[in-house]
């Protein structure tokens, strides 16, 4: 799909707007319950000021997800992506999860639809494809059961496409599934791709898998009573699960390595896998993070070293894949990428 021999790449900032979260997700490290002491939401100023240092290094998007909070109506959120659209409109602003969204629509007493509208008449550019993990329903049930089906996570996603917002699909491999539930999460999103494309004439960008990240985690669920399950994917895994990723999906143009949780060393290693993205910069990221990956951050130079030491040639994109302006980074060139020891 990809021959011409050019990775992608893109200068953004992850924001986790909130950590207050009542779905409780066995393997989550990040969220806190209404309640707790260190629950924290950022006002609309601090999220501008983090968008400020974006636009300092001249970033052209924001990845804006937290929990799923009770205490925040339809209009907290309206009122957000609007101060933002106003005073940052030259940053796509892709917010939120299918899961937020339901959530809002739950509060709200709504249809995740008619949230989706509200949200992107406010200036919401795209919705990102976080929480999906395992769309397979056995999974889901063990390790997020009070989180929505996979059924839902698929139809919020078709809602979003259907009123054209950028769409990314996502995929969390160590769960303890087998090879064939693997499966299954790929076709769901290839027949939802296929419909999409030809119903809505617009579908997921990119596919991005990762394994779940399991040091502060005991997944006590999970591993309840008979069931001891194998947890977590290391890099051979990893690299053949993009690997049959790319072969697999036809019909999703992009296929993104995953840096923040294997390292750069590993990511690159996926670019001649199949992979044909880099990834973001991220400047920070909070809920990946909490359960134990240790690199959140990447200069727009690391990244273009990585690339070029992986034998292809870095191009800076947006959010939806365009190619824009590249200036190599003098740095780039030279740059030693140490690489991040992984777990096992
Ligand atoms: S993964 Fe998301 S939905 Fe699940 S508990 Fe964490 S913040 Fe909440």
């Amino acid at each position: 799909m990809h021959p011409d021999g050019y990775v992608t790449y893109l200068v953004d900032r992850n924001i986790n707007y909130t950590n207050v979260c009542t779905i409780n997700c066995q393997f989550c490290s990040f969220y806190r319950p209404p309640g707790h002491e260190e629950t924290y939401t950022q006002t609309y100023e601090e999220i501008s000021e983090r968008i400020v240092e974006l636009e300092a290094i001249g970033g052209s998007r924001i990845l804006m997800q937290g929990g799923v909070n009770p205490a925040l109506p339809l209009q907290w959120y309206t009122d957000l992506l609007t101060h933002l659209s106003t005073h940052h409109p030259s940053i796509d602003l892709d917010c939120f999860s299918p899961i937020e969204i339901e959530g809002v629509a739950e509060i709200c007493e709504m249809s995740t639809l008619d949230v989706l509208r509200a949200f992107k008449d406010a200036g919401m550019h795209g919705l990102p494809g976080g929480g999906a993990e395992m769309l397979v329903d056995d999974v889901r049930k063990d390790v997020s059961p009070k989180k929505g089906s996979p059924a839902n996570w698929l139809r919020v996603m078709e809602e979003a496409q259907s009123l054209g917002l950028t769409t990314s699909a996502t995929n969390v491999i160590g769960f303890g599934e087998n090879t064939s539930q693997r499966i299954e999460h790929m076709r769901r999103l290839r027949e939802l791709q296929d419909r999409s494309l030809n119903v809505h004439n617009t579908g997921f960008t990119s596919f991005i898998a990762w394994p779940v990240q399991l040091e502060t985690n005991s997944f006590g669920r999970r591993n309840r009573g008979q069931n001891k399950y194998t947890l977590g994917a290391g890099s051979s895994e990893y690299l053949r699960h993009v690997a049959i990723s790319r072969l697999f999906f036809d019909n999703i143009e992009h296929i993104q390595a995953s840096w923040p949780t294997m390292g750069l060393a590993v990511s690159q290693m996926a670019l001649l896998g199949g992979a044909d993205d880099a990834g973001s910069t991220m400047m920070e990221e909070n809920v990946v993070s909490a359960s134990g990956t240790s690199k959140m951050d990447a200069s727009e130079a690391e990244l273009q070293s990585s690339i070029y030491r992986a034998g292809f040639t870095p191009q800076r994109r947006n959010s939806d894949y365009e190619h824009l302006e590249t200036a190599i980074n003098p740095e780039a060139t030279k740059m030693l990428i140490a690489p991040v020891p992984r777990q096992s």
